[in-house]
């Protein structure tokens, strides 16, 4: 019946008391596995894991949510901390131009991150100069000189002479400074692999150009790799960003992670897309839910935190200790419900795990659900708030507004009774006393 299938959902969408190794342990496997599979490196899932271990353990769980629930919660929460809680600008220089090195591995996306990062700037009020110092590859510089032109953003080219990085990299600045360019984006050659050439080629253009920013490209699709060329990059250069590449794709981006982690320095771009608009700045928020995935258990913690309205849950509170649980509030529980999705999505929601696994089978009745809230409609004020009043000529009248039988209307009291000694039996049910805690 309806009541059993609602004493089902309390019972299981209220919390536990406090989380506990025990009531943690399936949720954190879970999101472990779900870290992994979002290329998150393995030494950095481990430490990550221990800190929201420590921190979750012993927190008190929010009467919305199951103990499994309350922990991706928390790790969500906390993976926006780690990602960074606002979203990352590019730093300018006090003197202009300011020297921006684009640097990465080969392929990860510093040329066509060049030229995105170029229109970008200029869409937002600079005048950048554009010049790539891949003197190893003509062809790689070509491709920076077909977007810059098909951007319209200018692209210093270089004299036959110029035949070394550091070389074109100091003339492409000086033309900067020349033409009132206010920054110089500087796309460089990458390996497959790190070397040491590349390094030393590198730390050499650092020095020439004094650069303000040095953003490491990493390609999101190469997951575990990313740390090790990221940690190393960082050592040799001291990088103060990252552009990440190719989120287009199914990658979930657990390389933003690796990398902070590893580098403490911020993610600031996501490449979107081979198209030179396709770069957005990078909102820790979404690439924590994307690393972790489990959007529909975030989902529903997000309905929740903002569905649930506080002044309600206490009201709700002390009508349930004053025994005031009217038909009124009955059916507003059931509203509050509804709020969240239908039962049966609200169920389809919840996470896999542990004792909810068995609850995704449970089928409710949609029909059920809205005839229920139609009886109570069809009542009169005075009726929702004294049940004792409807007697059979108005359970008569009540069947008939509402398009449903006296039997219906029987049955609707009888659950409404069953509730009334739930709701009591459960120390905070949906709407219940810890719900203060619960930040809306
Ligand atoms: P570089 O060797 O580091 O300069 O890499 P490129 O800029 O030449 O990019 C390598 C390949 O990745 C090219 O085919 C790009 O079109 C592609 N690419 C770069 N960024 C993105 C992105 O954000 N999304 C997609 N789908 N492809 C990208
Ligand atoms: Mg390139």
């Amino acid at each position: 019946s309806l009541s059993d299938k609602l004493q089902r959902v309390f019972k299981n969408i209220r919390g536990e008391g406090k989380l506990t190794a025990e009531n943690m342990e399936v949720a954190l496997k879970e999101i472990r596995v779900a870290l992994l599979e979002a290329d998150v490196h393995f030494k950095v899932v481990k430490a990550f894991m221990e800190g929201v271990r420590t921190k979750a353990l012993g927190q008190e769980v929010l009467s919305s949510f199951s103990p499994a629930q309350q922990v991706i919660k928390i790790v969500r929460d906390e993976l926006i901390t780690v990602l960074g809680t606002h979203t990352a600008r590019l730093r300018t220089a006090n003197q202009p131009p300011t020297v921006v090195m684009v640097v990465g591995l080969q392929g990860s996306g510093k040329t066509t991150s060049s030229g995105k990062l170029a229109r970008y700037l200029s869409k937002n009020g600079h005048r950048p100069l554009l010049v790539s110092v891949d003197v190893y590859r003509p062809a790689a510089r070509q491709q920076l000189a077909v977007l810059a032109k098909d951007l319209g953003i200018p692209i210093y080219e270089g004299t036959p002479e110029e035949t070394k990085p550091v070389d074109l990299a100091r003339s492409a600045r000086r033309e900067a400074e020349i033409s009132g360019r206010d920054m110089v984006l500087v796309d460089t050659a990458g390996r497959l692999h790190i070397d040491e050439d590349l390094m030393t080629e590198l730390s050499q253009l650092k020095e020439a150009l004094n650069p303000t920013e040095i953003l490491f490209v990493a390609d999101a699709m190469t997951g575990q790799d990313a740390v090790k060329s990221a940690e190393e990059f960082h050592k040799r250069l001291g990088i103060t960003g990252v552009v990440l590449t190719k989120m287009d794709g199914d990658a979930r981006g657990g390389a933003a992670l690796s990398i902070r982690h590893i580098t403490g320095q911020p993610l600031k771009f996501v490449g979107t897309g081979e198209k030179s608009d396709a770069l957005e700045a990078f909102h820790p928020d979404r690439a924590a839910s994307r690393i972790l995935g489990m959007g529909d258990v975030l989902s529903f913690i997000e309905k929740v935190e903002s569905a649930v309205d506080q002044k309600k849950a206490e009201q709700m509170q002390r009508k349930l200790l004053e025994d005031d649980f009217t038909l009124e509030d009955f059916r507003d529980q059931l509203k509050q419900l509804r709020k969240l999705g239908s039962l049966e999505s609200l169920l389809g929601m919840m996470p896999q795990v542990g004792m909810l696994k068995e609850l995704k089978n449970v089928k409710v009745d949609e029909h059920e659900f809205t005839r229920v809230v139609a009886i109570i409609d069809s009542m009169t004020p005075k009726e929702r708030d004294n049940h004792m009043l409807i007697n059979g000529s108005r359970r008569r009248r009540i069947a008939k507004g509402s398009g449903t039988s006296v039997q219906d209307v029987n049955n609707l009291l009888k659950q409404y009774g069953q509730a009334r000694k739930m709701m009591k039996s459960v120390s905070g049910g949906l709407l219940g006393k810890k719900m203060g805690k619960l930040k809306l």
